[in-house]
């Protein structure tokens, strides 16, 4: 977690630091029992159920799986935007104007936004409720925002736009924070300094799910696709929530939320599953049996059906 101050989270009328509210989630998690694997997933294998998961030094078998490994916000991997005491993120870099942009110390300031689509344009709306001045710097002379976003965002007379324009480099002290930013015009090479005391980055967000590409459905973006009111993917087992199925909202509480259904849901797949009886045969939770060799069903009527997908397909026909 990135954040420092979160103001918005429910239940904390003074607000909490982001890494006290993570330690508060992981004390609460294990007092009802749950297990910590601290290490990086290598490789996943989603095709057959067991799936299965590669650590460097594990191999997981697991009946379920609930991907939440988040969204990431994309950097302009400049000098100045590291995280502090290596730059200024945190004291003055933001990515998340609805988190951040409430503050103290963007409070009747002046604050730039760097990016040109509904981010960008949603960020710099935001930030007038509180900002002196917002300075959108883009690096083109035309919008990628959605036409409504860009009327509400030039329609607002805190706004102004420095078109055609890269921030070379964000810069300040560490007792002051931020302090100005290093603009280049992107045409004609000029360079100058806009004096400013916070930067707001919002060029977009990167769903982190390469390690699932090709094996679960997904959105151009690469956002896990889940099945309308649910958190259920293309895969029976496999659930998502949070941000990595969320471009919209992206909010803790509502990461949460999504986070409480992958759970209830995963449970009722898991409910859902046959039960092995010693003699090999399965019985669903609905009382049906399956037979040891998987061939037949036996309904809780007594009637017997096949369960071989050729049969089902011959007489469906
Ligand atoms: P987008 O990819 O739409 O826009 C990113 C912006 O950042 C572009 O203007 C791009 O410039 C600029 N950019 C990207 N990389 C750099 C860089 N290295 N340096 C400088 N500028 C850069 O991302 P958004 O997060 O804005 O939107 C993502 C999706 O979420 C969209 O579909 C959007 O409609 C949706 N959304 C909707 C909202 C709403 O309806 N309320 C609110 C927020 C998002 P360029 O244009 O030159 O490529």
């Amino acid at each position: 977690m990135i954040t420092t101050d979160v103001e918005n989270y429910p239940g904390f009328s003074e607000g909490i630091q982001g890494p006290d509210l993570m330690v508060e989630f992981r004390k609460q998690a294990e007092r009802f029992g749950t297990e910590f694997l601290e290490e990086w997933i290598t490789q996943v294998d989603l095709q057959q159920r067991p799936f299965t998961l590669h650590t460097d030094h594990k191999i997981i078998k697991a009946e379920t799986l609930i991907i939440a490994s988040g969204a990431s916000a994309k950097w302009l991997g400049i000098p100045g935007e590291a995280k502090t005491p290596h730059g200024f993120g945190g004291n003055g870099v933001s990515a998340c104007a609805t988190c951040d942009g409430p503050l103290p110390a963007f409070r009747n300031k002046h604050l730039v936004v760097v990016g040109g689509g509904d981010t960008a344009m949603e960020e710099a709306t935001f930030l007038t409720r509180y900002a002196k001045r917002v300075f959108v710097v883009h690096r083109r002379d035309k919008l990628r925002a959605s036409k409504i976003m860009q009327d509400k965002a030039f329609h607002n007379d805190k706004i102004e736009f420095i078109w055609n324009t890269d921030v070379s480099a964000i810069i300040g002290t560490h007792e002051q924070g931020v302090t100005g930013v290093d603009l280049r015009n992107v045409e004609s090479g000029a360079e100058s300094v806009l004096n400013c005391e916070g930067v707001f980055v919002a060029i977009g967000h990167k769903p982190n799910t390469d390690l699932f590409k090709g094996q679960i459905e997904m959105d151009a973006v690469g956002y896990i696709i889940t099945n309308g009111h649910s958190t259920g993917t293309n895969i029976p087992g496999v659930f998502a929530c949070g941000d990595v199925q969320d471009s919209v909202y992206r909010q803790a509480v509502t990461a949460a939320g999504t986070g409480c259904m992958a759970a209830i849901d995963a449970e009722r797949f898991l409910d859902h599953l046959p039960i092995e009886l010693p003699s090999g045969e399965e019985v669903t939770i609905e009382g049906e049996h399956i037979t040891p060799d998987h061939k037949l069903i036996i309904t809780p009527s007594g009637e017997v059906i096949s369960n071989e997908p050729e049969a089902a397909f011959a007489e469906g026909e």
